[in-house]
């Protein structure tokens, strides 16, 4: 069954003359225990979307089921965020600053006629669970960034809801422990069985945390699938770039013959494609570069190809080169700096995605 149902939701908003469509004919469905992400870039419309799961804002027209329930309908809040169990942790965390860890995370249970006791259960299980025990009596202001993260998940789950809703939880986090928080999301959730919801800009967190994701590009939901389906079989250029880096090359069509030719490679024009130009998308780890000549199944030869760029990206170096046939760049990753001018370039043809342009 599905958990939550968004049904043709759109979210105008009004500044005075001017209208501001966040969200536009919406439909997609997020299943029972699921871990779903929502991905876009900034002002794609995924905190208006989240916020309108959560019942914190209402879509003006199209409808949100929980679960067989209606949630909300054309401007019309149905469901209550308290009655849909759920927890929420935002961009910025919001935790109360003249509140203890301890009495952050017990606030959601104020409410809720638990004895002392057994708030004091509850808390020291979630924080026990979560590596926050020695916080507990610390200021949000005393806590590093990953506790006061930690400290808000907390927060969100200390009353067990059904649902989790996470926006970019990861954003304001230090880069090296982004991984451990995102392993840590995705244990809990399983662990309990919590349909999880995230938004973020960034692909790591969505392959970190979500089996599906949703692409939201400028208020539309572009493409749904698995986090390897939508990375492998991109709808276009822009959700290409969105779930990670690729190579985009502009090449001519032969205008009887249906084929594409770049530098020594042909393909064909896939059905369905017109114009008299193609983007051709070839992803980093699908070009290999080399000073020598290759003989290796399933790479073959797009050019050769001139030195341009080497630059050092910890642990790796990004190599860009020049194709010989039209100056086109293209750019791939190597553990060690190849040192020479001339190059051939190799792609696996099989992974080569081709957009209208
Ligand atoms: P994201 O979270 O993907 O960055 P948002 O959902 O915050 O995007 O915003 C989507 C669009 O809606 C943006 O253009 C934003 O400026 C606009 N928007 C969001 N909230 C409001 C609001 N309360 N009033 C007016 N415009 C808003
Ligand atoms: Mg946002």
């Amino acid at each position: 069954m599905s958990k939550i149902t968004v049904r043709s939701v759109d979210r105008v908003f009004r500044k005075g003359e001017r209208e501001v469509v966040a969200l536009k004919d919406v439909t997609f469905d997020i299943k029972e225990g699921e871990s779903f992400g929502i991905l876009g870039p900034s002002g794609a419309g995924k905190t208006t979307l989240l916020r309108i799961m959560a019942g914190l804002d209402v879509p003006t027209k199209g409808e949100v089921y929980f679960g067989d329930k209606i949630a909300a309908k054309d401007g019309k809040l149905l469901l209550e965020p308290k009655d849909r169990d759920i927890g929420f942790v935002f961009q910025t965390w919001a935790l109360y600053p003249n509140m203890s860890g301890y009495d952050n995370i017990a606030f959601p249970l104020k409410n809720m006629n638990l004895d002392s006791q057994e708030i004091h259960k509850r808390v020291s299980d979630i924080a026990n669970t979560l590596g926050i025990t020695q916080v507990l009596d610390h200021y949000p202001r005393e806590m590093s960034g990953g506790q006061m993260q930690r400290v808000a998940l907390a927060r969100a789950l200390v009353k067990m809801p059904s649902t989790l809703f996470l926006d970019e939880p990861f954003t304001n986090l230090d880069a090296r422990i982004r991984d451990g928080a995102r392993a840590l999301v995705k244990e809990i959730t399983k662990k309990f069985n919590i349909t999880t919801v995230i938004v973020s800009h960034d692909p790591a967190d969505i392959f970190g945390v979500a089996e599906r994701v949703g692409v939201l590009d400028r208020g539309y939901m572009v493409q749904i699938g698995s986090p390897t389906q939508v990375y492998d079989s991109p709808v276009s250029v822009t959700v290409a770039n969105l779930i990670g880096e690729i190579n985009e090359l502009q090449v001519a069509v032969a205008s009887e013959e249906k084929k594409l030719t770049i530098g020594k490679l042909s393909l064909d024009l896939p059905p369905g494609l017109s114009g008299s130009k193609v983007i051709i998308g070839i992803r980093p780890e699908d070009v290999i570069a080399s000073r020598e000549p290759l003989q290796i199944s399933g790479l073959e030869l797009l050019d050769k190809a001139r030195f341009s760029i080497l630059s050092y990206q910890g642990g790796h170096f990004r190599l860009t080169l020049e194709l010989k046939s039209d100056n086109q760049q293209i750019f791939t990753y190597v553990d060690q700096p190849i040192k020479g001018d001339e190059y051939y370039v190799y792609v696996r043809k099989e992974k080569i995605k081709i957009f209208s342009s």
